[in-house]
């Protein structure tokens, strides 16, 4: 899936969330970052980096601290797992699949290729929906 195709996805549920600006911004940090730390590290393509139980149990992880402590960064840390994790999910929706419960084996649905029009029509829906529902909420969040 796209970098922009991504990042349109987490905006829907930062959207659907009603999150306020950092809150948002870690959600969209989290919309690429796979992608980007595989590049960083010169890793295999969807290997590593695409393995959802790494930022499941980050999630948990920082759910956890921030119901101990209350701390926002554990609360943005939540907020980029989760960004993360969509990432991932997007892209099972994709041919080239991801890693599921082994990082040598790949599974996909497979519902639309990267780039194509379909991935567009998705994404353009599933944010334009997004909008509609809470667009005008979040849009009083994001800029009291
Ligand atoms: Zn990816």
């Amino acid at each position: 899936m796209l970098g922009r195709s991504h990042i349109l996805i987490n905006l829907s549920v930062a959207a659907l969330m009603k999150l306020p600006p950092i809150p948002t911004f870690a959600l969209l940090v989290g919309a690429t970052f796979p992608d980007r730390f595989e590049y960083w590290l010169s890793l295999e393509h969807r290997k590593f980096g695409h393995w959802w139980p790494l930022y499941a149990i980050s999630l948990l992880v920082s759910m956890a601290a921030y119901n101990h402590s209350n701390s926002y960064p554990y609360y943005w840390m939540a907020l980029f797992c989760l960004g993360c994790l969509l990432h991932i999910l997007a892209d099972f929706l994709t041919p080239a699949g991801i890693p599921t419960l082994s990082l040598s084996h790949r599974h996909a649905i497979a519902i639309f290729k990267t780039g194509s029009p379909l991935e567009c029509v998705v994404t353009g829906i599933t944010f334009a929906t997004a909008l509609y529902l809470n667009g005008a909420q979040w849009l009083e969040v994001l800029f009291p």
